[in-house]
């Protein structure tokens, strides 16, 4: 999270500073806005500049130790459900009747739509329960789908793929808020919400706002009213939200969080359950985690990885293997039979092909290297029997492992020289580039560990 500013900082700052005095004054409203909410920062919470990671949390005053809650914070100070429902304004914009039930909406993507919503509130009408809210936010984002065109022609299948699946999804559904919304206007100023004032670049943005700093709560402990407007528009569950302030504790793999909405008090509590030092003592930096993520996840989902992540793991795809083949003159000049592509799709064998730097190769990549590379028969009941038996009989398929890594390496080499070569890169295509040495480390590593 914060996520542009994460790359952005020197590393030889040891200390942390304060905050610019834009977001600091930010900050102070939104202090204040959060505490009229019934905010008590039990914690003496404070944002600063880390070194390490921009913006983030720690205590000015208190120590923490493992158990110790990280922050309470009302859900009427959270940008959830059960705020959508609330607010009359927002809801009106959107007529049941015109709900399409094979044109539906992720309740991600309807947030995306009331922060745009309220962001005009508070332009046009400077009257938005969220302005604070909003002027904490970033304006931009270093997930790989905001690199520039030449950036994206140097990156590797494995983010294009997210990419372009994130690319599709944002200009569905704002294709479909647009379908519905239609010629809405804001009373303030008449101009049309979908044609004048919500440019698809703004919801974008908006998109991510809600993708990179939204908190998982389970929804059904939120108090509302039972008609819910909303639910027919929505293709999942609405258990997430945003949550303003509580979003700028930064993510790390050596921490273990909980968060919990509690139903009697409505209170929204993060706790920190377990982290590798004794004690935290106050202005050191309070992580928590998002998840036991891999960096893949971290950079196409929040705009970040991690060196040395804990939880990382390299993935390969059958498409690699089918390229490692026809690049490699030792291994093109072998016959391979098609059934044995075959039989590993339709068992979904290339599903978790990775290597971990402790673990070693997983299960799935050591079948599938031994049914390409060892196995003579091709009948699908023998392979049955090798793909599903004792994995003891696989022949060791170290070498082709190896041609593997080394075909890998020598790709996001090339990856890394074109990303280096450009002009100049967006911050966006700094993160992708640091992420790509990041995992020719880790391939490089794992190499080391385990030949
Ligand atoms: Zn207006």
């Amino acid at each position: 999270m914060g996520r542009t500013q994460r790359h952005r900082q020197r590393r030889n700052l040891q200390t942390p500073t304060p905050t610019s005095t834009t977001l600091d004054n930010a900050l102070h409203v939104l202090y204040g806005q959060l505490h009229a909410l019934g905010w008590r920062n039990e914690t003496r919470l404070s944002a600063l500049t880390f070194p390490q990671t921009g913006r983030g949390l720690c205590s000015k005053t208190k120590s923490f130790q493992a158990d110790d809650e990280l922050i309470r914070l009302p859900a009427s100070c959270l940008i959830s459900i059960a705020t959508l429902e609330a607010d009359e304004g927002f809801k009106q914009l959107f007529n049941r009747n015109l709900f399409d039930k094979d044109a539906r909406i992720s309740f991600q993507a309807l947030v995306a739509c009331y922060l745009m919503y309220q962001r005009h509130l508070y332009e046009c009408t400077k009257d938005s329960p969220w302005s604070a809210y909003l002027d904490t936010l970033p304006s931009s984002y270093t997930t790989p789908y905001f690199c520039a065109i030449n950036e994206l022609q140097c990156l590797p299948d494995a983010l294009l793929e997210r990419t372009v699946a994130q690319n599709r999804q944002i200009r569905e559904y704002y294709q479909v808020l647009k379908t519905l919304l239609g010629s809405q206007h804001c009373e303030s100023c008449g101009n049309r919400y979908c044609e004048d004032i919500w440019a698809l670049a703004e919801y974008k943005i908006a998109y991510f706002t809600v993708n990179t700093r939204s908190v998982y709560l389970d929804a059904r402990q939120l108090k509302q009213s039972n008609k819910s407007h909303f639910q027919p528009l929505l293709n999942d569950s609405s258990n997430l939200a945003l949550a303003p302030f509580l979003d700028l504790f930064n993510h790390s793999d050596s921490v273990r969080t909980t968060a919990q909405l509690y139903s009697k008090s409505q209170e929204y509590v993060l706790t920190l359950e377990a982290f590798t030092k004794p004690i935290l003592k106050p202005y050191e930096q309070l992580y928590i985690s998002y998840g036991a993520l891999p960096n893949l996840k971290l950079i196409t989902e929040y705009g970040f990885y991690l060196e040395h992540n804990a939880h990382d793991y390299f993935e390969f795809s059958l498409q690699d293997i089918e390229r490692l083949i026809a690049h490699n003159k030792e291994l093109a000049a072998q016959s391979y039979h098609r059934n044995i592509f075959k039989f590993i799709r339709e068992h979904n064998l290339m599903d978790q092909m990775f290597v971990h730097i402790q673990d070693g190769c997983s299960h799935n990549l050591r079948v599938v290297l031994h049914l390409i590379f060892k196995q003579q028969a091709y009948f699908p009941n023998v392979l049955n029997q090798i793909a599903f038996g004792d994995v003891e009989q696989f022949d060791n398929v170290q070498p082709e492992l190896s041609y593997l890594l080394a075909y890998k390496v020598n790709e996001y080499q090339g990856f890394v020289n074109a990303l280096q070569q450009q002009p100049q890169l967006t911050e966006s295509g700094t993160v992708a580039l640091g992420y790509l040495i990041e995992c020719l480390r880790y391939l490089r590593d794992f190499e080391q560990a385990h030949s």
